[in-house]
C-alpha cells in the first residue's frame, strides 16, 4: 500500500503537523476525556509515522493520563493530537488534516462511554474501552485517556 503524507494544522495555522500513513481511516473516540477535550467525539487518524511538528512555540501538551497526552494550539485552542508519553503513538485530529479526501470512518472506540444523545450512522467496528486496551496494550494496566 502506498504511503500517504498528510499535513494538518490548527485553526490559526500556527501549529502544523506532517505525518505519513500506510492506511488512512478515521477512528472516533467517545471516551469522557476526548469528549470534554474536543466538545465531541475525537475523530482521528491512527498509525501516524514520521510525525514532524512545526510551530511548537504555540503548541501546548497536556498530560491527560499516565498513558497519554494531548496537543493543542494555545493561540486558537484547536485540538490537534493525542499521543503516548513516549511519542511513539499518535492519533492526529482528522478535522485538522488538509485535503483528507475520500476516507472512511472504520472504528469507534469507547463505545461504552458514548452518551445516548448522539450516534454516528457509519458502519463501523465498535469497541468498548476494555476491548480497545486489550487490543493495543494487552499487558498494560488499563490506562485512561
Ligand atoms: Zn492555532
Ligand atoms: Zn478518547
Amino acid at each position: 500500500m502506498a504511503i500517504r503524507t498528510l499535513q494538518a494544522k490548527c485553526l490559526c495555522g500556527g501549529v502544523r503537523i506532517d505525518a505519513d500513513f500506510e492506511d488512512v481511516a478515521v477512528n472516533a473516540c467517545h471516551c469522557d476525556t476526548c469528549r470534554r477535550w474536543t466538545s465531541g467525539p475525537f475523530l482521528s487518524l491512527h498509525g501516524a509515522e514520521n510525525v514532524v511538528l512545526a510551530g511548537t512555540d504555540l503548541l501546548t501538551v497536556y498530560k491527560s493520563s499516565q498513558w497519554g497526552e494531548r496537543g493543542f494550539c494555545k493561540a486558537c485552542g484547536s485540538a490537534l493530537f493525542w499521543r503516548s508519553h513516549d511519542e511513539a503513538i499518535y492519533a492526529i485530529s482528522a478535522a485538522a488534516v488538509d485535503n483528507l479526501g475520500d476516507v472512511e470512518m472504520t472504528r469507534e472506540i469507547f463505545i461504552d462511554s458514548k452518551p445516548d444523545w448522539y450516534a454516528f450512522a457509519n458502519d463501523t467496528e465498535k469497541m468498548t474501552g476494555a476491548e480497545f486496551f486489550a487490543m493495543v496494550a494487552p499487558t498494560q494496566e488499563e490506562p485512561n485517556g
